[in-house]
């Protein structure tokens, strides 16, 4: 392909998915590039809505694969493209389905709350699925003796164990790009801004949670900065997100808490993947019948909750 110039090469993207009749849905993590064509930017929840309300025929997921899997799961007729096969979450891959069914043989009686970064056929094999935005919530609506595996993100289980007070079997699963951040990164920040509220995922280690003045999800901390007075905001996840959160409000100052933050996976999507993607309708994601329809109960509960 002969080399396009952003402008070129946005006019095509624009001109092509006008034709597929195609909206893209971008994760805040995406590169600024592709967050700026954006018809819904947002975190895994809110992306998931947002798929199961457009009437568009194509999704174009800017994201990574277990998202673009959720999407099919609730639009099964609709085609949903992944515009670059690679875009995998590690954490994702730290469980599989056979040894999902290998833990639950011993216990049979367990609830299995799914974090959404996970497979379809581990979803299949799961009661509910639960977003970083409101695990909480769905666990604090479980029955109080219900032995429950939270799989697969030991941290955010840990948060949520925490916050709930339940005592959960936790699967050693953990976002590598969250665990980078340290606590001596937060501590080092907050002493460098004084006045700035420090915010942090709960994917990121207890420790880093511990420093923390509010645990959110990107969603979360995107209405943080938009609501609140605070002019300086320390931002503890992936560096993709201070993108959005400059552009949403210039006036305010967004620290990273450590430039380490990055998910390789995310920033396999360019404008360039984009466009070839909608050229050549490609990748698509289909999830067989069977497991779609298993996962997409705890899916629903999700959508629910
Ligand atoms: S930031 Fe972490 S959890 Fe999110 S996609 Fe990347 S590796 Fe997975």
């Amino acid at each position: 392909m002969m080399e396009n110039s952003n402008s070129e090469l946005l006019a095509k993207i624009a001109d092509l998915k006008k034709r597929r009749n195609a909206i893209f849905l971008v994760h805040n993590y995406q590169l600024g590039e592709v967050q700026d064509i954006a018809d819904f930017i947002g975190d895994s929840l809110e992306l998931s809505q947002q798929a199961a309300r457009t009437d568009a025929d194509v999704i174009v997921f800017c994201g990574v694969r277990f998202m673009a899997e959720t999407a099919s799961i609730i639009c099964p007729d609709k085609v949903v493209l992944l515009p670059d096969l690679h875009a995998g979450c590690p954490m994702a891959d730290m469980i599989t389905a056979q040894r999902l069914r290998e833990k639950k043989k011993m216990h049979p009686e367990a609830t299995v709350v799914c974090y959404v970064n996970s497979s379809a056929a581990v979803k299949a094999e799961s009661d509910i699925c639960c977003t970083s935005a409101n695990a909480v919530r769905i666990v604090e609506k479980l029955p109080s003796d219900e032995e429950i595996i939270f799989i697969p993100d030991q941290y955010l289980g840990n948060y949520v164990a925490t916050k709930t007070g339940r005592n959960m079997i936790l699967w050693p699963g953990f976002c590598p790009t969250h665990t980078r951040i340290q606590a001596p990164d937060i501590s080092r920040q907050k002493k460098e801004h004084p006045k700035a509220k420090a915010l942090v995922h709960p994917e990121c280690r207890p420790e880093v949670i511990a420093l923390a003045d509010e645990v959110l999800s990107t969603g979360g901390m995107i209405r943080f900065a938009r609501d609140s007075n605070t002019e300086e905001i320390i931002v503890g996840t992936e560096i993709g997100i201070i993108h959005r959160l400059r552009k949403e409000n210039p006036g305010k100052r967004f620290i990273p808490v450590s430039e380490q933050a990055i998910c390789p996976r995310m920033k396999l999507i360019t404008l360039e993947s984009v466009l070839w993607s909608l050229e050549n309708m490609t990748h698509r994601i289909k999830i067989p019948t069977r497991t779609r329809l298993k996962a997409k109960a705890a899916v629903d509960k999700m959508l629910e909750g």
